[in-house]
């Protein structure tokens, strides 16, 4: 098992990419849902590319110079284009900055030098663009004119968790590749493989990802949703502001728990619908006392998108739980308005 090992439900998806790796277009985009492991992949197939072994076959060899740069993280030919850290940023600079990650156009500067040098190894020039939805628009327009008119050598691959946010014009300047998450019992087979315990249920509660059921098993704030979803789960004793002022106090990343009330919200529609629940299964009786009230959800549903789109611009957490909890109990009265 080395850092470029597929998972197992990306074996068939691999061999039908490198049937043909002569034929392999100079930009591949990955799509597919958050958690199946598409970094993974698109790790392997830069090593792939950097890999120098004169008859390889479509694994890199894991041997040759280019494969032990590589695997050392100092590859000449290789870059990442990732969002930098918000954290590393300046204090007094991140009060007026917008807190969320974002590929800025003075990183496409520095990658087309990059691109237009040539290559240290006489090799390719691999690129990958992680995720490439958090280019902006001057960023996704300057890389564009890079992926028109490639230099010889030079490979991209983006990985997109949201296509539909990307420029239109560079998704069709890409070959796309949308990679699948595996089914229910694949993914359970694969977590106990892995020893998480009640592997379903954390499948569940990432929505059938399973890294990110691997990464539920075993997180820090699995305290804090508990108390969040127990607290909700029993609306007549709810008290928002002290749970608003819990949920500050974890200092967990507000977008995470905005996704708790999400997909709580999610069961709750689904199963007044339809009878199914999709992430919280073992939350069912008290899902079920709630659901017959929440016909008339869908304006905090959107009420949540809303707060989701935000959740990385710097705010007071508090506040906007305050407010997004008051909102939850108006909505389960049915006097939320839009
Ligand atoms: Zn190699």
């Amino acid at each position: 098992m080395t850092q470029y090992t597929l998972y197992p439900w990306q074996e068939a998806e691999w061999r039908q990419l490198m049937h043909d790796p002569a034929r392999l277009p100079h930009a591949l985009l990955l799509t597919g849902e958050p958690g199946i492991g598409k970094r993974r992949f698109a790790e392997r197939l830069a090593a792939w590319y950097l890999c120098e072994h004169p008859d390889k076959s479509i694994a890199p060899c894991g041997e040759c110079e280019g494969c032990r740069w590589q695997a050392a993280g100092n590859h000449p030919d290789f870059r990442i284009l990732a969002p930098s850290d918000p954290v590393e940023e300046d204090a007094e600079e991140t009060k007026t900055k917008r807190k969320q990650p974002i590929i800025g156009v003075e990183d496409i500067r520095d990658l087309t030098d990059f691109v237009n040098l040539s290559a240290h190894r006489q090799g390719a020039r691999v690129t990958l663009v992680y995720p490439a939805e958090a280019m902006n628009t001057a960023a996704a327009n300057a890389f564009l004119k890079t992926l028109e008119e490639p230099p010889t050598g030079a490979q991209f691959i983006l990985v997109t968790h949201q296509a539909r946010r990307l420029l239109p014009t560079i998704r069709s300047r890409c070959r796309v590749l949308a990679l699948s998450t595996p089914d229910t019992a694949s993914a359970t087979t694969w977590l106990e493989q892995q020893g998480v315990n009640d592997a379903a249920l954390h499948l569940a509660h990432a929505g059938g990802s399973p890294l990110a059921a691997q990464e539920d098993a075993e997180a820090e704030w699995l305290p804090l949703r508990n108390s969040v979803l127990d607290q909700i789960g029993a609306p007549q004793t709810l008290n928002v502001l002290s749970l608003a002022a819990e949920i500050e106090k974890a200092k967990v990343d507000p977008a995470k728990v905005i996704e708790w009330l999400q997909k709580w919200t999610h069961d709750l529609i689904t199963l007044g619908m339809s009878g199914r629940i999709r992430y919280y299964p073992d939350r069912t009786t008290a899902l079920n006392k709630l659901a017959p009230r929440a016909s008339r959800m869908l304006t905090y549903v959107d009420r949540l998108q809303q707060a989701q789109r935000l959740a990385h611009h710097p705010l007071n957490a508090r506040l906007v739980f305050e407010s997004l909890l008051f909102d939850y109990l108006a909505a389960l009265r049915g006097k939320l308005t839009g």
